[in-house]
């Protein structure tokens, strides 16, 4: 008998892992996993599942028994803690490993974006500038300043990345903290200052739709917005309404609204650079994803205890 369910995919080198410890069954083998959970539910005690997946009702309902889960990657804005604690149910997720991968996204991102780069590539690649000449100029990146909506783990190691390019950092959030960049208490304010708004912030109620047509205006004609927290955090009609308007210069943005859909007048904008949410997706970064699940997991079932619990869930361990 399984007693450990596992959402996602898994790489073969976390199934070598998972076979020291669990009994588990993949659900992406079963051809009715509500059918499964019936017979089989009740034997749970371990679900492994990841940030995008959560962890939907049927299954919370459908695993009597379940001990802990283990989330793959650091947002975990899909699993409502206040219905896992409610259950007694602790969770953990994957934080810091993925701090320089994701904050080295941002960087490509906003340097595509400064300067024009994907467009220059396509260009030399396609035969373009030996029939029609060069493209236009782009914009320096270096000596900018740069607000960061979210300066958490991976927003600290992006400022720390922007430091070659000599940078003015200033950030917002819910609270001043003790570094030695300015802090904006209103994101609008920070936006008319800055050349660019870098948002890694977490999704969630709490941050839905923060960037807002105001902040956007505030950003201006030649500013720049980079986006690797999370889709809700802008409000993605008002990102394509304020770019045709052409009150705000560019965007970078490695994560959507409605993932994987992103609207063709993004796609298509020649001052906007899109990626598939790459954030943390090297070999090397999703194998330290992949160890730091499955060991909350092995530490749980031999401790009692998971490495990295979400902080919602920090007081089950008290
Ligand atoms: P942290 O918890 O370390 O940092 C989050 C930051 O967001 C904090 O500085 C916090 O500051 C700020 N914040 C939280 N809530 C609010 C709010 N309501 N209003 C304003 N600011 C807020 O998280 P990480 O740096 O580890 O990760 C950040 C996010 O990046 C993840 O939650 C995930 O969504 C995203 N991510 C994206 C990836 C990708 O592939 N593109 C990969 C990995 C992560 P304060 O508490 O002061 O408000």
């Amino acid at each position: 008998m399984a007693d450990l369910l596992v959402l996602c995919n898994v790489t073969d080198e976390m199934r070598t892992r998972l076979d020291g410890g669990f009994e588990y069954q993949l659900a992406k083998d079963l051809e009715d996993v509500d059918a499964w959970m019936e017979t089989q539910g009740a034997a749970v005690e371990y679900l492994l599942t990841d940030g995008h997946l959560g962890v939907p009702q049927n299954i919370l309902a459908g695993l009597p028994n379940l001990k802990a889960i283990s989330s793959y990657g650091v947002g975990y804005d899909s699993i409502d803690t206040t219905v896992t604690n409610a259950r007694g149910l602790p969770v953990s997720h994957t934080p810091s490993v993925l701090d320089d991968e994701v904050a080295t996204t941002a960087l490509l991102l906003y340097l595509s974006v400064m300067r024009n780069f994907p467009a220059e590539v396509a260009h030399a690649a396609s035969g373009a500038w030996e029939r029609d000449g060069g493209l236009g100029l782009s914009r320096s990146a270096d000596n900018r300043k740069i607000g960061i909506l979210g300066l958490g783990r991976i927003g600290k190691a992006f400022a720390r990345k922007m430091e070659p390019f000599n940078a003015d950092i200033c950030y917002t959030g819910r609270s001043r903290q003790d570094v030695p960049y300015r802090y904006f208490a209103d994101l609008a304010e920070m936006a008319a200052e800055v050349d660019a708004l870098v948002c890694i912030a977490p999704g969630g109620p709490a941050t839905h739709h923060l960037v807002n047509s105001e902040v956007l205006r505030a950003l201006g004609p030649e500013g720049v917005l980079v986006n690797v927290g999370r889709g809700s955090v802008v409000n993605e009609v008002a990102l394509v309404a304020a770019l045709d308007a052409g009150e705000v210069g560019g965007a970078g943005l490695d994560v959507f609204e409605n993932e994987p859909h992103i609207p063709q007048a993004l796609r298509q904008n020649p001052n906007v650079v899109v990626t598939p949410h790459i954030g943390s997706a090297t070999v090397e970064t999703r194998r330290a994803m992949g160890d730091l699940s499955i060991d909350n997991l092995l530490e749980f079932k031999a401790r009692g205890r998971m490495i990295t619990p979400v902080p919602e869930c920090s007081h089950l361990f008290e």
